[in-house]
C-alpha cells in the first residue's frame, strides 16, 4: 500500500481552509496531520467543516504543528503577510508548500524557489487553482498575439485584500511574454480623477472591481479594427478550487524546486 501524504493546512477555519480540510479529509491518498488556524479556539478540524470529527484538533501554534506532525506538504490559503512566513517555516521543516495565497510578491518567490531548491523539496504557488481559470488565462495570452491591443478587468468581493487579484496579474505576465511591445491608448490620455485608467502593467491596463456579493470573475478584452473580443471566466463556488489543489498536493511530491503557476502541472 502507498503511504497517505500527510498535509498541514494553514488558514484552516478560513473560507478557502474549510474547504482544504474537508478535501483532505474525503481524499483516500491524504491524511490531515495538522490544521492551523490563529483565532480558533481547540476545536476538532472535522467537526469544524461540517464532518465527523476526525481528531486533529485546529491549533495557533504552526511551529509547534510543524515540528510534531512529521508533515509532507503545507497547503496554505491565509494572507499575504502570513503567508510568505507560514511557506518559509514550512521549508525549513522539509515540508513542500502548496500555497493558493494570493499577493505574494515577485521577490518573494524567487526567495522561496531558492530555500526549496536548498532543501531539495518541491513547492508550488499558484494564485488560482481553477482549471478554467487556467483556460482562460491560457486562451488570453494565445489571442494577445493576433489582438495586443487588451484590458483586464477582474471582479471579487469587497473584502479581498489585495489588488489587482493575483490571477490578473498572472495572466498580465502570460501576455506579456507573446504580447508585441505595445504602448496602448492615445499618449496624450489625461486621468481627470486618478486611477480612472486603472493600473498600469507593460502597456495595459488592469481594472479591479470590488463589491459585496460578487465571487471571482475575470474578463480578458481585445480590441481589433471594428471587433473586439472577450474571454471571460466566472467562480461560483470554492469547491471549484479543490480538484486543482488535490492535483497539486500530489504533484508537488514529485518535483524539487518552487513552480509558480497551476497551469504548469497541468499537461
Ligand atoms: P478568509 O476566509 O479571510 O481566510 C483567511 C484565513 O487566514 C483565516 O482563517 C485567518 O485565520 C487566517 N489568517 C489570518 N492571519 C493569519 C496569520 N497571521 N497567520 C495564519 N493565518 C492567518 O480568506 P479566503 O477567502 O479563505 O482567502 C484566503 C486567500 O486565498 C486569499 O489570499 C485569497 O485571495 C486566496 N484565494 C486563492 C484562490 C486560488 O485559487 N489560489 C482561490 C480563492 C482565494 P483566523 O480567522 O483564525 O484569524
Amino acid at each position: 500500500m502507498t503511504e497517505l501524504i500527510k498535509v498541514v493546512v494553514t488558514g484552516a477555519a478560513g473560507r478557502m481552509g474549510r474547504e482544504v480540510v474537508k478535501m483532505v479529509l474525503q481524499d483516500e491518498q491524504m491524511q490531515l496531520a495538522a490544521a492551523v488556524g490563529p483565532s480558533s479556539g481547540p476545536v476538532d478540524a472535522g467537526t469544524l467543516v461540517g464532518l465527523e470529527p476526525c481528531g486533529v484538533l485546529v491549533t495557533p501554534d504552526l511551529e509547534t504543528a510543524l515540528s510534531n506532525a512529521k508533515a509532507d506538504v503545507l497547503v496554505d490559503f491565509t494572507v499575504p503577510h502570513a503567508a510568505y512566513g507560514n511557506t518559509t517555516a514550512a521549508i525549513m521543516h522539509g515540508v513542500r508548500p502548496v500555497i493558493g495565497t494570493t499577493g505574494i510578491t515577485p521577490e518573494q518567490i524567487e526567495e522561496l524557489d531558492k530555500l526549496c531548491q536548498s532543501r531539495g523539496i518541491g513547492g508550488l504557488i499558484a494564485p488560482n487553482f481553477s482549471i478554467g481559470a487556467i483556460l482562460m488565462m491560457k486562451f488570453a495570452a494565445q489571442a494577445s498575439k493576433y489582438l495586443p491591443h487588451v484590458e483586464i478587468i477582474e471582479y471579487h468581493g469587497d473584502q479581498k485584500l489585495d489588488a489587482p487579484s493575483g490571477t490578473s496579474v498572472k495572466t498580465a505576465e502570460l501576455i506579456s511574454e507573446v504580447r508585441e511591445e505595445l504602448r496602448q491608448g492615445n499618449p496624450q490620455e489625461k486621468e481627470t480623477i486618478e486611477g480612472s485608467r486603472g493600473g498600469y502593467y507593460n502597456g495595459f491596463r488592469i481594472h479591479s472591481v470590488r463589491l459585496p456579493g460578487v465571487f471571482a470573475q475575470q474578463e480578458v478584452i481585445f480590441g481589433g479594427f471594428g471587433q473586439t473580443l472577450k474571454i471571460r471566466h466566472d467562480s461560483y463556488d470554492r469547491a471549484g478550487y479543490m480538484p486543482g489543489v488535490s492535483v497539486a498536493v500530489k504533484k508537488v511530491m514529485t518535483y524539487t524546486g518552487l513552480i509558480y503557476g497551476f497551469e504548469h502541472l497541468m499537461d
